[in-house]
């Protein structure tokens, strides 16, 4: 199957990378977290290399660094991310990725509306930012433990404002994006209604 593309984009700690994950296995598809290259810039800002230059310059191996999970590094990530310079060098890659034989599963913030406005399947993902806080909040205590529910709260929260008011591709739904909201949908279920929007999509 040539180019199947699954678009899954919504604000930070949604289940964006859960669903996309499951959905992948699911059909055998390769799956992208488009945040990690914004997150790869972010990190090399932090060592004081330019956002542009660290754009046109990212590798492979720079996304398997374990360092990219911080609040750090997204907050750096989020400020990279509004550059037109910083965007621009990494959509060739995420197009290659999408249109890979076999099918593939992108998800970030512009997958549906910019990366791949063509996708087979688009979902967009929400919750309120007191139940994604609250996920992101249980992830990141379990290895910094300095970290407050509050404090998760006033990133996540800065973090959707400044990817959704930015001129270069912010974040919103694709028009013809179906929208989930995961705050009290439990994480089976929305995968099994990922699965069933592809499965309907193929069967056409
Ligand atoms: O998804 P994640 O939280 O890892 O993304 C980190 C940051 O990268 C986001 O806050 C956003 O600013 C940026 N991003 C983006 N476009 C994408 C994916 C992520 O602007 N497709």
């Amino acid at each position: 199957m040539l180019g199947f593309t699954v678009a899954i984009d919504g604000p930070a700690a949604a289940g964006k990378g859960t669903v996309g994950r499951a959905v992948a296995a699911h059909f055998g598809f390769a799956h992208l977290d488009t945040g990690l290259l914004y997150r790869a810039v972010g990190a090399k800002v932090l060592n004081g290399v330019t956002a542009e230059e660290a754009a046109e310059t990212l590798k492979a191996r720079d996304l398997e660094s374990d360092q990219l999970r911080t609040s750090a590094v997204a907050e750096a990530a989020s400020r990279a991310a509004a550059i037109p310079a910083v965007r621009s060098a990494l959509v060739d890659f995420q197009r290659s990725f999408a249109m890979r034989a076999g099918g593939a599963v992108l998800d970030g913030r512009d997958i549906g509306t910019v990366i791949c406005p063509d996708a087979q399947v688009k979902l967009f993902i929400t919750a309120t930012p007191e139940v994604r806080a609250a996920r992101r909040f249980a992830e990141l205590s379990r290895v910094d433990p300095t970290v407050t529910l509050e404090g998760v709260l006033a990133d996540v929260q800065a973090r959707d404002a400044r990817d959704s008011s930015r001129a270069e591709a912010p974040l919103r739904p694709a028009e013809d994006a179906e929208l989930m909201d995961t705050s009290t949908m439990d994480i089976e279920a929305a995968v099994a209604r990922a699965i069933a929007l592809v499965n309907a999509r193929r069967g056409e």
